[in-house]
């Protein structure tokens, strides 16, 4: 059977009763099969003897030593067993916290073997982290130099919860693997372990256990690995099939556009588009065309999908990426033209009011004249207007409706959901995507089928593409690269904390010359307890403010502060702002509409400028204290100014206290304002085990695997996916 099938209570096993078992609950260990599938975190390799001289060079020594004295220190409780040895390189000392038994058990002159991490501390080497075993009462240590030690295995090291021991943890799953591993059967395809020489899975299961060498160790671990992403791509790829009759596009040749003749773009457009395309002021760029052609194709075959009594009608779920600023906000909206002229309703979905309020009047300038009836629906929206609007959508007379959250509550209803286009996706979870969704879940006539929207994701945060291949391996992918004519890439400039006056003065030079500014903060105001920081419209993973830095809070600049400080003592004479997420929503949008409109020439904030503000006119960033952002945070307000046809500035000041890490993110971000490379590299420096962001997010539930570090095998599963599944084309799908 399959290993998670073993659903036997793990109480069968002798040596578990009910406290220990409610032990085990709190590491989430039930059954045998979660027993068997906890796996080591790490091994110990004590196949060769380390001597005591050697504790420098290895984590532990592992020896054989004789017990030359004992002696005790502290008083009463704390009086603390010492227990000097040598075996023969050095002598240590183990220091026995509430282990005053060994007194006993380990007489002066016992032969014991020893295991134990050693540090010089007081002028000694000592120990507190050991572990013994005797060997004999008396006898020579000399006689011991060539013997093996004792014990001599690799030891599976496992997470553990408080009053659960390695040792009893070995012992359980020992017991586990001895009576029921025998009859684990493989999780991925013979012909698969084969290729790639894996071990078979109860292979694996017993040798991450109980490996007899590391090696075999790391093999097991690998073959598990593997396994997990195997079935994962295998999941994916099938519902891609499922739903679509083919693999996501784009899925192994990684990102790229592709090229379109202008023709077939102009062909594949819908009345409502061909109008806006005629009302734009500006040309399209090949990447936006060659999106738009794509959602069009995706958009036909959903919609006649609604008439099929095919059992499961073709959805479209497409993800655009694009750099900040690459104009994906338009091709949302020619997707909302097409669904129109198909005769459906369509709802945009922003993480924050500014943004959704932005899109909105976006619309009502691009698309109002296009007979298109548009609304705005936020939580704030007062009761008076709620009603009707809610009614107008219910029966059908909105067309477009942008919004928050408050788009899928539960009492919102819509008439023909056709399209959700979720923008900034990365701030919405698995589970809001879904609600949104459901919410144009509607039976297909005549059949038993249900259809749902189409589904158009705007990711202005590059996901790389081996996450996307995991996260979001059942999309597919449009990628916009081409910025907009007539941007000029954005200068960027790193400045030390201490020479901000330069700065200060450069931004003079660009106000003097009609532009404007941003100056942004990692506070709203002066730290006094954790609350001020600015998370209200944050998501962990890519934005949160880093709080590990050696300096004191009371150093750090905040907007509040600084917007006195600017706006008295710098720039006196400049109308000036300060923003934040404690500022009213009214406020925030009366704010920015005076920036927007150049009444405001400084806008001080946090980093809710992040998304949703298009001011073209803006040509400098200060991001002070740029090193408390993280690298996605930054490159995404960087991408606030350059929006226009003029040169603008990014300037990051950074903290005297460096760390290395920090340093390479301000590099990388001087370097590039390729938002692709800086997601890599990003995910690079944050290393495996990190992208918890997007588990929590509930788009990726692996276990042993990691998306990152593991990357090149979740390629290699994926091919695998691929090529198992055409053998089997007639059989398995
Ligand atoms: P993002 O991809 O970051 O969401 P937006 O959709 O907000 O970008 O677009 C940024 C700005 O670029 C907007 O002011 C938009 O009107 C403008 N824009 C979009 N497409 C083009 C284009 N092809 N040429 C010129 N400006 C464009
Ligand atoms: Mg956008």
């Amino acid at each position: 059977m399959k290993l998670s099938e073993i659903k036997t209570p793990i109480s069968v096993l002798s040596g578990i009763g009910p406290a220990k078992a409610h032990l085990f609950a709190n590491l989430g260990i039930y059954s045998v099969s979660d027993l068997l599938a906890w796996y080591p975190k790490d091994w110990e390799d004590r196949t060769q003897k380390r001597t005591l001289s050697e504790y420098k060079l290895f984590p532990k020594v592992h020896t054989i030593v004789q017990v030359l004295h004992h002696s005790w220190f502290g008083y009463g409780k704390m009086r603390t067993l010492k227990i000097t040895v040598t075996d023969g390189t050095a002598t240590g000392h183990l220091i026995a916290f509430n282990r005053p038994f060994l007194e006993k058990s380990l007489p002066v002159g016992a032969i014991v073997a020893l295991t134990a991490h050693f540090a010089v501390k007081y002028n000694e080497l000592q120990s507190t982290d050991f572990e013994t075993e005797k060997i004999a009462d008396s006898g020579n240590i000399a006689d011991y130099k060539t013997a093996t030690v004792p014990g001599s295995r690799v030891f599976p090291i496992y997470p553990l919860t408080a009053g659960l021991s390695q040792g009893q943890l070995r012992k359980v799953i020992a017991k586990a693997l001895q009576e029921y591993g025998r009859g684990i059967d493989n999780e991925v395809p013979q012909e698969v372990i084969e290729k790639h020489g894996l071990l078979t899975k109860q292979q694996a299961i017993f040798a991450i256990h109980q490996p007899h060498t590391l090696q075999n160790a790391l093999k097991a671990r690998n073959t598990l690995i593997y396994e997990e992403l195997f079935n994962f791509q295998l999941a994916i790829v099938r519902r891609a099939l499922l739903h679509k009759g083919r693999l996501p596009e784009d899925s192994l040749q990684g990102y790229g556009e592709k090229e379109l003749p202008s023709s077939a773009f102009l062909e594949s457009l819908s009345p409502r588009q061909k109008k806006l395309l005629e009302a734009l002021p500006f040309e399209l760029t090949e990447g936006q065309k060659r999106t738009i052609y794509d959602i069009n194709q995706d958009i036909d075959r959903t919609e006649k999908g609604r008439f099929s009594s095919s059992p499961q009608p073709y959805t479209m779920a497409r993800l655009v990426q694009g750099d900040v600023g690459s104009g994906k906000t338009l091709t949302a909206f020619f997707a909302c033209l097409r669904i129109i002229d198909w005769g459906g309703q369509c709802a945009i979905l922003a993480p924050t009011e500014l943004l959704a309020r932005q899109h909105a009047e976006n619309a009502a300038k691009l698309l109002a004249p296009l007979d298109v009836n548009l609304a705005f629906l936020t939580g704030n929206l007062k009761a008076a207007g709620r009603g009707p609007l809610l009614q107008a959508l219910k029966e059908g007379t909105i067309h477009i409706v942008i919004g928050t959250h408050a788009l899928f509550s539960r009492n919102v209803q819509y008439k023909d959901l056709h399209l959700a286009v979720i923008d900034e996706q990365h701030r919405f979870g698995v589970l809001q995507r879904n609600a949104i969704l459901e919410k144009g879940r509607q039976p297909i006539p005549n059949t038993d089928n249900y259809a749902v929207p189409a589904l158009l994701m705007l990711s202005a945060t590059p996901i790389p593409r081996t996450l996307a291949l995991t996260v979001f391996g059942d999309l597919d992918v449009s990628v916009i690269k081409t910025m907009p004519q007539g941007r000029k890439p954005i200068k960027t400039y790193l400045t030390r904390m201490g020479n901000e006056q330069n700065v200060y003065e450069y931004v003079r030079k660009e106000i003097e010359a009609g532009h404007q500014a941003y100056f942004v903060y990692p506070l709203i105001e002066e730290l006094k307890t954790d609350e001020t920081r600015d998370e209200a419209s944050y998501n962990e993973q890519d934005h949160s403010v880093f709080i590990d830095s050696t300096e004191k809070s009371s150093s750090i600049k905040s907007a509040e502060d600084m917007y006195r400080f600017l706006s008295e003592t710098v720039y006196p004479s400049v109308p000036m702002a300060v923003i934040h997420s404690r500022c009213d929503e009214e406020e925030q949008s009366r704010i920015l509409e005076n920036f927007r409109l150049g009444k405001i020439k400084i806008l001080v904030a946090t980093s809710v400028v992040e998304v949703g503000v298009d001011v073209p006119n803006a040509t400098c960033m200060v991001i002070e204290h740029a090193d408390r952002f993280g690298l996605a945070a930054l490159h995404q307000l960087r991408g606030r100014v350059g929006r226009g046809e003029y040169q603008s500035y990014c300037f990051l000041v950074y903290g005297k206290n460096l760390t290395e890490t920090g340093k390479s993110r301000m590099k990388i971000l001087r370097e590039t304002n390729d938002g692709f490379v800086i997601a890599e590299e990003d995910l690079k420096l944050r290393g495996p085990g990190e992208v918890t962001g997007i588990q929590q997010s509930g788009y990726l539930t692996l276990g042993i695997a990691d998306p990152i570090r593991d990357r090149d095998m979740l390629e290699t599963a994926r091919r695998d996916v691929i090529e198992y599944l055409d053998i089997k084309k007639d059989t398995a799908v």
